[in-house]
């Protein structure tokens, strides 16, 4: 029998558990000076929470949703996204009573059954913010903010962020008609999907990545010349904010994204590096009437997601390294018999209380050989503990990265001890 794990999914370790701690500690850091507090939701949601929030003809909720039925019937969804369970979560526990706008992060694994390729899995991870109770458009700015710091943090350097606004439901609805009346006459040139999105979500064309479709978007109207004046307003205040914060942005006129939940200003963060299609590494957006959709009070909302597994992945295409926080010196004692083991005990007791990284030696392995790979596994010192090392009452140590070695006593000299190993 082959031993495999589910198409789309993949075990993570390693150096990517490295670089996926360094990514997730990195955004805790830059989320936390902006004053936002974790949340966490559950992996599965109702069905309803997401069909509702996401949009019934999005691709997510019509082709790629994990749905099961438990065993009493009822239907679940494994998250597709965290902005709809957050919203449920904020409502479900009253959170949104005072002092707004609540700010929340989260990360999490999210499912979605798409058609796996490389950076793009049917499990991955995101991490993002929401910050529910205002429309000010600032917030927006601030959102956008932490999106381009939590990059900058990670090392990147050219990435694009890409903005647009869909408006208000007032001005989609004048878009809308117009859009309709502009692709009737073809609408035979659209794929079979985009047929029913004409019908349906004609939004949702714009999303379409099929190469007849886009030609027939080409010469489409496109909704930011439909803005109502309070829309446009913000939009502007929105953009004057990022270039006070030296944001450098672009706006994409056909950038809709791919939930129905959005209002008004949207974005993408997307890299030139990556050159497949799948170059996107976070969006989000403004979501005014998802709390009230979700029966929930009328409270304007904006939010980005970020994919961890896409960052990873161009972090190690561009060479990106990981800034290690000062680490204290890793250590590897070599007990040459169980009698040995036994009197390390006290010592692997004592460095591991004073923080350092230490192992014992569990393999049969003769004394150069383990040192040979302690060498090359990136230890700093050698501890070796033989007979006469417990008769004196000693340890050796070897500064493996300084070709030195010393020979301490284990009871009387333990300040020399942390001199030499840099306690
Ligand atoms: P979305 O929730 O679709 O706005 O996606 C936000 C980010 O999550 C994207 O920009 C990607 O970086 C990441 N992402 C979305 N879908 C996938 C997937 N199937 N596999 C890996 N990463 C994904």
């Amino acid at each position: 029998m082959k031993i495999n794990s589910p198409r789309g999914t993949a075990d993570l370790y390693g150096e990517d558990i490295d670089y996926r701690n360094f990514v997730i500690d990195t955004a805790r850091r830059v989320f936390k000076v902006f004053n936002y507090k974790e949340i966490i939701t559950p992996a599965f949601e109702y069905t309803w929470v997401f069909s509702r929030s996401i949009g019934e003809v999005t691709d997510i909720v019509q082709k790629e949703m994990y749905t099961f039925q438990d065993k009493k019937g009822r239907s679940l969804t494994l998250r597709p996204e965290g902005t709809a369970s957050i919203a449920r979560a904020v409502i479900e526990n009253k959170m949104l009573f005072e002092n707004l706008p609540l700010k929340v992060f989260y990360i999490g694994n999210m499912f979605r059954y798409e058609r796996p390729q490389k950076g793009r899995m049917r499990e991955f991870w995101q991490l993002g913010v929401e910050s529910i109770g205002t429309d000010d458009p600032l917030i927006d700015a601030e959102v956008i903010w932490i999106l381009n710091s939590f990059f900058e943090k990670l090392g990147f350097k050219k990435l694009v962020l890409k903005i647009n606004s869909i408006g208000c439901s007032e001005c989609r609805e004048k878009f809308l008609f117009e859009f309709r009346k502009y692709l009737k006459p073809e609408v035979g040139k659209l794929c079979a999907d985009c047929q029913k999105r004409f019908g349906k979500n004609a939004l949702r064309i714009f999303d379409c990545k099929k190469s007849g479709c886009r030609s027939v978007l080409k010469k489409a109207p496109s909704i930011f010349s439909y803005l109502c004046p309070g829309c446009r307003k913000n939009f502007e205040e929105v953009l004057k904010y990022l270039e006070a914060l030296d944001i450098n942005y672009r706006i994409d006129q056909s950038l809709v994204r791919g939930f129905d939940y959005y209002t008004r200003t949207i974005f993408e963060i997307i890299s030139e590096d990556l050159k497949s299609a799948q170059n996107a590494l976070g969006g989000g957006g403004r979501y005014d009437n998802l709390l009230k959709q979700l029966g929930g009070p009328d409270l304007p909302a904006t939010g980005f997601a970020v994919g961890i597994d896409r960052t990873i992945m161009l972090m190690k295409q561009l060479n990106l390294k990981i800034k290690k926080n000062e680490e204290k010196a890793r250590i590897y004692l070599i007990a040459m018999d169980k009698n040995c083991k036994l009197y390390s005990l006290d010592i692997l007791r004592y460095l591991r209380e004073e923080k350092f990284l230490c192992d014992i030696n569990f393999n049969k392995r003769s004394l150069k050989k383990e040192i040979k790979w302690a060498g090359e596994n990136d230890y700093d010192f050698i501890l070796i503990i033989g007979e006469d090392e417990i008769k004196n009452g000693s340890i050796t140590i070897k500064d493996i990265k300084k070709y030195r070695q010393y020979q301490v006593n284990w009871e009387n000299e333990k300040e020399k001890i942390k001199k030499i190993i840099g306690a």
